[in-house]
């Protein structure tokens, strides 16, 4: 089989640019062996424009929403799933100084699209312990990112576009013309293996930085709730059928990507200063972001051997930097645009 592109791993990364560089004409193939388990599975798919304790502007919020807010409403008129969902996120403000923090910020104009008034209280005391008040954000979304994978996967099964299979890095064999694995013939091949891309011999010089992130899947019978909640810490995400989505936990130091103990623990007790109604634990999942030292993605071309490419490092916020950076990626591939320095691999030599 001779092809323009194969990519390796259909995670949000590998899907992004798979949908990004077939639209413009190129011949793609991907090989995945399921991505059970990855970072795109078990994330919440929060885009939140306004972050931390100092409610600042995500990075680039301004060119990367808006464009994945579109990416996502195409892709599922494309796939014909609902997955992508416009919701604000409720931010619980416990003190007198983080309500005036979150009005001081709403009147800048730099923030005033992306931060609303305050939330109903009243509707959210029945559910949650009350705090002293909550900001809502603007143009916030979830992606229900399980569910577009699985859409995104049934299309490629049904064009042939997908091996479930793992690849294995002795296998691929660089040619004058591209590379070659198995009996596929590629001009070039894209690794977008997530975490697992330390284990890449050609691009594990770049410093990956893994965080192992454990969430639970709550159910909470007659909440009704259909709104993102940010409150002592912890994010609660609807995920419909009375479920929600508890999280998360954040570690740089790690010994493998299991549910622990101590996570579920940590998770239950802030939970249970959130919630006031019973619920139930109904799954426990971990999984590792592909964080970076810098907190930039890594895109790019192979030093030495330009057939190989990256599209990784998209650690805590895939959900909102996938798409643009996959169609950048694509462009700079196909029409030879320049790379954008802030995310380009060549940042390490
Ligand atoms: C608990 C948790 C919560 C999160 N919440 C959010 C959130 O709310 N919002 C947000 O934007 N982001 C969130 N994230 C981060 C987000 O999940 C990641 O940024 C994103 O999913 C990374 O996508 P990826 O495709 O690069 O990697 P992955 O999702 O890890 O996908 C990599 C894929 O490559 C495949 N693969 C690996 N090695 C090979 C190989 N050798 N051969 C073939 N295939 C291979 C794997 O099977 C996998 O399918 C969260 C992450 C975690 C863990």
């Amino acid at each position: 089989m001779k092809i323009d592109y194969l990519i390796v791993g259909q995670g949000l990364a590998g899907s992004l640019l798979a949908y990004f560089l077939e639209k413009a004409g190129a011949s793609i193939y991907v090989i995945d062996p399921d991505g059970e388990g990855s970072a795109s599975r078990r994330a919440a798919g929060l885009i939140n424009p306004v972050t931390g304790r100092y409610f600042v502007k995500s990075w680039r919020v301004d060119e990367l929403i808006p464009f994945a807010r579109q990416t996502y409403r195409d892709l599922e008129q494309l796939l014909g799933g609902s997955f992508f969902h416009e919701r604000s996120i409720l931010r619980a403000l416990g003190s007198a100084k983080e309500e005036n923090d979150w009005l001081a910020r709403a009147g800048d104009p730099g923030y005033q699209a992306y931060m609303g008034d305050h939330a109903n209280k009243i509707e959210l005391d029945q559910l949650l312990y009350p705090t002293l008040a909550y900001g809502q954000t603007l143009q916030s979304a979830q992606l229900n990112v399980s569910v577009f994978l699985d859409f995104f996967q049934k299309q490629l099964l049904g064009k042939n576009q997908l091996s479930k299979k793992y690849f294995h890095y002795g296998e691929l064999f660089v040619t004058p013309n591209g590379v070659t694995y198995g009996d596929i013939e590629a001009s070039r091949v894209v690794f977008c293996e997530g975490y697992g891309g330390i284990k890449n011999p050609f691009f594990n010089y770049l410093p990956f930085r893994g965080d192992k992130g454990e969430v639970l899947i709550v159910e909470i019978p007659g909440a009704g709730f259909e709104r993102i909640v940010k409150q002592n810490n912890t994010f609660l995400a609807p995920l419909g059928n009375d479920l929600y989505w508890v999280g998360a936990t954040y570690a740089w130091q790690f010994t493998d990507d299991q549910p622990s103990e101590q996570a579920r623990q940590e998770l239950l007790e802030r939970l249970k200063t959130v919630v006031k109604l019973p619920f139930k634990i109904v799954d426990h999942w971990a999984a590792i972001r592909p964080t970076v030292k810098d907190r930039r993605p890594f895109l790019g071309q192979h030093p030495e051997l330009p057939s190989l490419w990256i599209f990784n490092g998209l650690g805590t916020k895939g959900a909102s930097l996938a798409p643009f950076w996959a169609r950048h990626l694509s462009e700079v591939m196909l029409e030879g645009k320049a790379m954008d320095g802030e995310v380009d691999i060549q940042r390490f030599d």
